[in-house]
């Protein structure tokens, strides 16, 4: 399981987290949803290692993970705006981590080749990320975690490069993912409905703070107060 236990976070003066406590238990596809600024990114990059929380502690598994690096947390992420190796091609991009690891390439290939199907990115595998489209390096970048099957991935908005159809289909591959591979998912995201369609729990953050943490149907049902209730739009 992956624990949060009184995080918090400042920048200068600035405290852009507050007690943040979160329990997520292994296996869950867990959403954190909320308004530009309430500091999800920041949760995120905590976990990951790449930013050291103010106060607070994180254990991935049963284990303190304080002060050690990316590296070594065992976790996979897909940000944003993930930068490519650029003087890679996509395939080696997508067998770096594991040839890291010193994987043998009677492993790597088939993986690159089902991650390629899984991604439709076969017709790219030979390209440097320079002659691909927003979306496509999204798409690649998504593979990169992958191919690793870690037991967490972290997703900061994964999906925002890409037209709706894409989109739609990769939320898909997503869930599907998920349960074929039994990995923890912790999400990043402010579309509700990217929220709604993918999580099994939600947690609802406003200003720094975790406002609900819930299953889709109980924060729709019975949000726990007017904020998260004018957040996901039910009718009061
Ligand atoms: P978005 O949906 O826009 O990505 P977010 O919920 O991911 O927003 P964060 O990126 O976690 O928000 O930022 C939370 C707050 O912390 C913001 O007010 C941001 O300006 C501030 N912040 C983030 N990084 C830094 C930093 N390095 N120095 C100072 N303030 C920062
Ligand atoms: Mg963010």
């Amino acid at each position: 399981d992956l624990e949060l236990r009184n995080l918090t976070k400042q920048f200068g003066e600035q405290t852009i987290l507050q007690d943040i406590s979160l329990h997520v238990p292994d296996g869950s596809f867990t959403i954190l949803l909320g308004p530009s600024g309430c500091g999800k990114s920041t949760v995120l990059r905590i976990i990951a290692g790449l930013e050291p929380q103010t106060e607070g502690q994180v254990f991935i598994g049963d284990r303190l993970v304080d002060g050690l690096s990316p590296k070594d947390r065992d976790i996979a992420m897909v940000f944003q705006h993930y930068a490519l190796y650029p003087h890679l091609t996509v395939r080696e991009n997508l067998a770096f981590g594991l040839k890291m690891r010193g994987e043998p390439r009677r492993v790597i290939d088939p993986r690159i080749e089902e991650v390629a199907q899984l991604l439709e990115i076969h017709s790219l595998l030979d390209r440097k990320p320079k002659d691909l489209s927003g979306g496509q390096r999204q798409r690649v970048a998504m593979g990169r975690a992958i191919v690793r099957q870690p037991k967490l991935f972290l997703f900061d908005e994964p999906l925002s490069n890409l037209d709706a159809k894409l989109r739609s289909s990769m939320r898909i591959e997503l869930k599907r993912l998920h349960q074929r591979l039994g990995a923890t998912m912790i999400y990043v995201t402010h579309d509700q409905v990217e929220a709604m369609t993918l999580g099994d729990t939600i947690v609802v953050m406003e200003g720094g703070r975790i406002r609900q943490v819930d299953p889709p149907g109980r924060i729709y049902d019975t949000p726990a107060d007017p904020f998260v209730a004018g957040f996901i739009g039910t009718p009061p």
